[in-house]
């Protein structure tokens, strides 16, 4: 099999794994307990959330646990949303953003919140002179990703940073779900921050929302109170334990994670060069992780094609209509239809080798001949 989907997931590394289970036997007992054990698991829930504060580059971020960056999003932007709505009901994210994020924003705007959806320019790089103007004395909240997640488009956060500082009063949230662990970038002028523990080789269902200290947000899920009341439910230690060393890991390996990544984005891009009609959407100046390809036939059939062949990549879901079939990041970049519907994601991994490389290139020439 050659999987080249690890933008969707990846695979948990055998070192996270053996933190889990040690975890499972060493500190089982619920860190809201007072007794012997549930302090030690509390002591060992809080060295967790330290070291991930730590590789984000600032020790001041509170590490609320969640299950998964969808949760950490939601929780991060009604959070904000509902505490300071006193102080002002505009909101701005972007024309590209996740589901996760997209959604929650649809949502927010059915309670009467009004929200500006910023665009990009045909790089898929926010046009921040628009945010500028964008802005205003009611604007409390602006959530832009780091890294896009179908086509590694790398975002100018830190001027974003910069046009903030006119507006005290606006909270800067983002989701780095495909930039953690992947991409340099000074995590620390961000004041809420959501990413996700299976695209860095821990569980699926595991993430957090890292938010500093200064900054309050309301609570999405009530119960018990756990997490200084931001997320009730018992806390899973171990599934914590295995997050911060995902995350360790990711950090340590970075720099030769995203060299080797880089030189099979070069040698893809380049292979891609001598198929005809196929296009590549990404731009070099992207995360090399991710390689979002025009391809001169139905994205889902070619995607499926390669499938058959033991090649795993994503494409827009096989849903019926034409608009669903879609990408809107790739609308938002001002692509044609054409392009939008038929474009597939190619993402890589540490694991990944030049050779998969050229066996998914040949495979490919091939079924694009194939396929009617
Ligand atoms: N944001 C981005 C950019 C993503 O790529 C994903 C995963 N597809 C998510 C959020 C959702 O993460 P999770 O699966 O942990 O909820």
């Amino acid at each position: 099999m050659i999987y080249f989907d690890n933008a969707a997931t990846t695979l948990v590394d055998e070192s996270v794994l053996k933190s889990f289970e040690d975890a499972l036997k060493l500190y089982f007992a619920n860190p809201s307990s007072l007794h012997h054990e549930g302090l030690k698991a509390l002591e060992m829930e809080n060295k967790a959330r330290k070291l991930i504060a730590k590789c984000f580059n600032d020790e001041n971020f509170d590490v609320i646990f969640t299950s998964g960056a969808t949760e950490a999003n939601n929780l991060a932007i009604k959070g904000i949303a509902y505490r300071y709505k006193k102080n002002g009901k505009h909101l701005i994210t972007s024309k590209i953003e996740h589901p996760s994020v997209r959604e929650v924003f649809h949502h927010l705007e059915q309670e009467g919140f009004t929200v500006s959806y910023l665009d990009v320019d045909e790089h898929g790089h926010y046009k921040l002179d628009e945010l500028e103007k964008l802005l205003n004395d009611d604007t409390i909240l602006v959530s832009l990703m780091l890294v896009n997640n179908e086509t590694g488009a790398v975002q100018d956060l830190k001027k974003v940073r910069e046009i903030l500082k006119k507006y005290p009063k606006v909270k800067f949230h983002s989701d780095v779900t495909q930039a953690y662990g992947k991409i340099d970038f000074d995590y620390s002028i961000l004041d809420l921050i959501s990413f996700s523990g299976h695209k860095i080789h821990s569980f699926k269902q595991s993430g957090a929302l890292l938010k500093k200290k200064n900054i309050l947000i309301e609570p999405e899920i009530l119960g018990g109170g756990q997490q200084d009341n931001l997320r009730s439910g018992t806390n899973d230690v171990p599934r914590e334990i295995a997050l911060a060393k995902a995350v360790r890991l990711a950090k340590e390996n970075q720099k030769d994670n995203y060299e080797h990544a880089l030189s099979l984005k070069k040698h893809l891009v380049a292979g891609l060069k001598d198929i005809e009609g196929v296009e590549v959407n990404s731009g070099d100046d992207d995360s090399p992780f991710i390689v979002s390809v025009y391809v001169p036939k139905k994205g889902s059939v070619v995607a499926e094609s390669l499938s058959n062949k033991g090649i795993y990549v994503s494409t827009k879901s096989a849903c019926s209509s034409k608009k669903e079939m879609s990408s809107y990041v790739l609308e938002a970049y001002g692509k044609n239809d054409k392009i939008a519907q038929n474009s597939i994601r190619i993402s890589f991994d540490r694991e990944n080798t030049l050779s998969e490389v050229d066996e998914f290139l040949r495979v490919l020439k091939q079924i694009l001949i194939e396929i009617k």
